[in-house]
């Protein structure tokens, strides 16, 4: 195997024998396997787009498939042996339909010779571990071309991860789903420096869509978020822990438990879900239990009703952990021995009834921690506070906004964004989306003038509200480039959507970000510099020298 799609992948080079998540060697073989089929569907797929047959039957497959390899989103074998058995079938029908369509607009056969992708074929399901072992990463020989492919099928993942979401909601776009085929296509080619960089520009540019859109599902349906303190305690009756991003998820949660004596508390990257007005009104719905998503071994312990993984993080049990029969998978989550809940049919909803029983057996949550988080800052409400916030950055109340977005870890050197946000100067203020807020979030950190020092948007797909605020304040103004905004980037990332909301940045021109606690073990040095010096991207440092370096402006 080889690996190097997350911040934490061995000596920040590559997972080679089993992953540091706990990924095993045949997991990820199969998950590069499943890839390669993917790549094989989007070769026909943007032929057919080029004779003007576009064929959509494969973009909602092809989304949830590149999303279950995002890390700590699947461990189930045989689910992924089913979804390449299932992605080599709609590789084969679309190929079917692409040589009846090319034959009709040309008048003759097709001859061109094709990548292997798309021509592979097996026996039968125990070709996949042989024929897997070589369709990986590390079949692409050049350095610097492979870096510059997994750059754009990593970024690929989390713009996959968002378009599902908003797609679960009813809300597509043929673009978004045309690009990801385009871009996987691509990496069967061979294709100048230049051209790649345009696809990883271009990437970015589909981020920012598939973020607004998955903005406008999210706000459509559950309302805008509003500034809202989250009880971060218990009750007294049973719960169930939802973690993972989907919101629809939560809806037929809240709609099932409602009633029934049974609480509902969000875990991780849900607990935005408690800033939407749709979610206030359900009595049932208790809080935010416990921190971000490396914290479970020990808070699912805790929590003693059932948890549901909506999507990535879930980590591995440990030996000594208890809760495999509380454990609910549903979506692209998988986890062997946890019980999976089926997906919802075309006008119903998921099934929550097994967990909602399993929860009145179970004791109520221990508490961990009481008070109250304050979050919900996402656009409209931010922008709805536009006159209060341009009147302190005029009178010099506010010196400088520090983005501090994007996604948490279990490495130590974490503790720099802990550190960097209790020293940043009390007239900073701290824009935050994504699991990174949990570092911070739970500091007395004051306010300035009413306006709290820490802002949190949301989920990490959220990090698109900070750009709309960043772009407003360059009109508020009249500025001519958002860098001469006095807002500082230190992005901490872990996973794949981080990587995508890092291209989005990237493509919006934002420049000078600090990213850490480590670059991309999947940049090689001189895709390093290139984005060095186009983008003048640099790795974070010690608290003391970037906070001096931003409050200077660098
Ligand atoms: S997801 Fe990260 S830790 Fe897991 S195998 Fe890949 S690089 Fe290693
Ligand atoms: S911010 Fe990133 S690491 Fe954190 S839960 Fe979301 S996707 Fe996972």
């Amino acid at each position: 195997m080889f690996c190097f799609q997350c911040q934490e992948t061995a000596k920040n080079t590559g997972c080679t024998v089993r992953g540091v998540c706990g990924k095993p060697e045949e997991t990820a073989n199969l998950q590069d396997l499943l890839i390669f089929t993917l790549k094989g569907i989007s070769v026909y797929g943007e032929k057919l787009k080029e004779l003007g047959t576009a064929d959509r039957t494969n973009d909602d497959f092809v989304a949830q498939s590149l999303f279950a390899t995002i890390t700590n989103a699947n461990w189930d074998d045989s689910r992924f042996t089913a979804m390449i058995q299932e992605g080599f079938k709609r590789r084969d029908q679309a190929k079917a339909t692409f040589l009846a369509a090319y034959k009709g607009k040309k008048g003759h056969d097709f001859d061109e010779t094709l990548p292997e992708a798309a021509t592979w074929v097996a026996t039968d399901t125990s070709d996949y571990a042989e024929k897997a072992k070589s369709v990986g990463v590390l079949a692409t020989d050049n350095e610097d071309v492979r870096s510059l492919r997994e750059l754009l099928i990593i970024g690929l993942k989390g713009v996959a991860a968002y378009a599902d979401h908003a797609s679960i909601l009813g809300f597509q776009k043929d673009d978004i789903n045309d690009f990801i085929m385009e871009a996987l296509a691509s990496t069967t080619k061979d294709l100048t420096v230049d051209e790649m960089v345009a696809l990883v520009m271009k990437a970015g540019e589909t981020a920012v869509s598939t973020m607004a859109l998955l903005d406008e599902a999210n706000t459509t349906a559950y309302g805008n978020p509003e500034i809202t303190e989250v009880n971060i305690g218990v009750g007294k009756k049973p719960g169930i822990l939802i973690t993972g991003h989907d919101l629809k998820d939560m809806e037929e949660l809240l709609k099932q438990t409602e009633g029934t004596g049974v609480d509902v508390y969000t875990h991780g990257e849900m607990l935005p879900a408690n800033y939407y007005p749709a979610f206030k009104k359900y009595d049932n719905f208790v809080g935010n239990y416990g921190g971000s998503w490396w914290h479970q071994n020990k808070e699912f312990e805790s929590f003693n009703g059932p948890i549901l993984l909506t999507t990535n993080c879930l980590v591995p049990l440990k030996k000594n952990n208890t809760y495999l029969d509380r454990l609910f998978t549903t979506g692209v989550v998988g986890y062997e021995g946890a019980v999976h809940i089926a997906d919802r049919s075309a006008d119903g909803a998921k099934d929550f009834s097994t967990l909602i029983e399993k929860a009145k057996s179970c004791p109520p949550p221990i508490e961990i921690e009481t008070g109250t988080i304050v979050g919900g800052f996402a656009h409209n409400q931010v922008l709805a506070l536009a006159d209060k916030v341009v009147d302190a950055v005029k009178s010099g109340a506010i010196k400088r906004f520090v983005v501090m977005a994007g996604c948490d870890g279990r490495q130590k050197s974490r503790s720099y964004f802990t550190d960097v946000a209790e020293n940043l100067p009390k007239d900073t203020v701290i824009l935050t989306a994504g699991c990174a807020k949990y570092r911070y979030n739970k500091l007395a950190l004051g306010d300035i003038g009413g306006i709290p020092r820490v802002l949190d948007a949301g989920q990490c797909n959220d990090s698109y509200s900070l750009a709309v605020i960043a772009l407003k304040l360059k009109e508020v103004f009249g500025l001519e480039d958002i860098n001469d905004l006095p807002i500082s980037y230190d992005i901490a990332w872990y996973e794949q959507k981080a990587v995508a909301v890092l291209l989005a940045l990237l493509f919006l021109g934002v420049k000078g970000i600090r990213l850490g606690p480590t670059l991309p073990a999947f940049l090689s040095p001189n895709i390093v510099k290139v984005l060095v010096e186009k983008f003048d991207i640099k790795p974070t440092g010690t608290v003391e020298e970037d906070i001096a370096a931003m409050m200077a402006g660098k």
